[in-house]
């Protein structure tokens, strides 16, 4: 039976966005309500576009604290943390060394491999539904690893876990490498590839999910921002909103990295830091790649989008902070350039830096489930650097959520109170 109810989705990202969709489909009467205007920029618009089942350890992983040291040293390194004291930095810092374990890499390892095929599975159905809007290609990844030695760590580390959970993952030399991409020269020891991941263009998807929610009849609520709540009895009431109050039935939290903020008055605890990534669209490259690209030891994203090519990486934490720190954007410039020598800064001249905030919990799985507090409130935030990967099946959970379903992949490591 289709359900008579009401869903307010607060926030228009693509995990929002893919809310509305599952929900909608089940015959809920969605509406979203979303602060920026139609087709204004979000986090999964200037991605790496990868969907991307290779991706089955978390941020967290073993290492990353000293790792995370040595690269801080170094100012053009893949990571930076703005020194400030600030108590929820310092907090989510604490959690996210404690989540940094071999037992907690191997118990998450088959969530976010459970998600991110879910991810992709949607992924081809959504391109079906949209006459493949979005440009989906099937072509794999190769993590490129431009020393032996990363080869072997990445090997014996990556390639291992992602086989021992499904994921195929095929370790090769420098030729199988260049083989596999003609189109670009390689200075590389070997790579990992994924034949499994995929990856699209989303600044055509976001627009094309759009449509498709309006031709399904959503109400979206643009240029509205999402200020408190009303509650009682256990239950969210209504949404205070700048367009003025809004009551439903259903209420799901996807501000992206924005979320804690948004239940700021609801007496939760939701740890997340937006960690910044950037990212350089060369609009006519010179070389052309087929598949999505790593750079494995300066974690760099390279992926070609119809005629385009992006650069995207570092993970910067210092806040909301729309400060464009030029080392970080030369560390990826400098990156294209030791692993595709051919690449030269003139490549990328005249690039206007495009930059996003990743919505970052500690344990690096995102937060998805009813909350304890107030039971027709639902979760669906904190996807890191996968959060375009995991949109759809983020979505099909939601609605499984609030159907009574049994959700498609267990959800008990990804419980939004699992700090509270
Ligand atoms: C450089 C880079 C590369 C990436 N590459 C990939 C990749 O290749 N593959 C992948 O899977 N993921 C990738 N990611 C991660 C992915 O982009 C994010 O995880 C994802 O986009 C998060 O989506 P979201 O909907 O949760 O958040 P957001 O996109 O941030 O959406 C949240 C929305 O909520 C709105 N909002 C906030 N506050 C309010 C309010 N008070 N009222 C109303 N609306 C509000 C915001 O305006 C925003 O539109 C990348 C990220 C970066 C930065």
């Amino acid at each position: 039976m289709r359900p008579n109810k009401s869903v307010i989705v607060c926030g228009g990202g693509v995990v929002g966005l893919s809310c509305a969709y599952y929900l909608s489909r089940e015959g809920y009467r969605v509406t979203v309500i979303e602060r920026h205007a139609e087709g204004a920029d979000s986090c999964a618009q200037g991605s790496a576009g990868y969907i991307s089942p290779s991706h089955v350890i978390p941020l967290s992983a073993p290492g990353m604290i000293v790792q995370g040291l040595k690269w801080m040293m170094n100012s053009r390194s893949p990571f930076y943390v703005k020194p400030r004291l600030d108590g929820d930095l310092m907090r989510w810092g604490w959690l996210f060394a404690r989540a940094c374990t071999k037992d907690h890499t191997r118990r998450a390892a088959p969530v976010l491999r459970d998600l991110c095929l879910g991810g992709r599975k949607l992924f081809l159905e959504l391109a079906e539904v949209t006459g493949d809007a979005f440009e989906l290609k099937k072509e794999g990844l190769l993590n490129l690893c431009k020393t032996p030695a990363a080869l072997d760590h990445y090997a014996h580390g990556l390639a291992a876990l992602a086989n021992e959970v499904g994921v195929e993952a095929r370790v090769l030399d420098a030729q199988q490498t260049a083989a596999l991409e003609p189109g670009v020269r390689m200075d590389v020891a070997g790579s990992v590839y994924f034949p499994i991941d995929a990856h699209i263009t989303p600044r055509k998807f976001m627009p094309a999910l759009t449509n498709l929610l309006k031709e399904m009849g959503v109400t979206f609520k643009w240029n509205t921002s999402v200020y408190g709540w009303q509650s009682g009895g256990g239950r969210v009431t209504a949404v205070a909103t700048t367009a003025g109050e809004i009551s439903a039935d259903e209420f799901v939290l996807a501000g992206g990295s924005w979320s804690p903020a948004m239940v700021a008055g609801l007496d939760l605890r939701l740890p997340m830091q937006p960690g910044k990534g950037y990212s350089l669209t060369i609009e006519q490259p010179r070389f052309k790649l087929e598949k999505s690209v790593i750079f494995a030891e300066r974690r760099v994203a390279v992926t070609p989008m119809g005629a385009q090519l992006r650069f995207g990486g570092t993970m910067e934490l210092s806040g909301h902070s729309e400060n464009v720190r030029p080392e970080r954007i030369e560390q990826i410039i400098d990156s294209a350039r030791f692993y595709f020598p051919d690449f030269t800064p003139q490549d990328f001249a005249g690039i206007k830096p495009w930059f996003g905030y990743r919505p970052v919990s500690p344990d690096g799985l995102p937060y998805i489930g009813r909350f304890g507090r107030h039971a027709n409130l639902t979760a669906a935030c904190g996807h890191a650097m996968l959060g375009l990967t995991m949109a759809p099946i983020t979505g099909l959970l939601v609605a499984e959520i609030l159907t009574g379903r049994k959700p498609s992949v267990d959800l008990s490591m990804l419980r939004p109170d699992r700090y509270a």
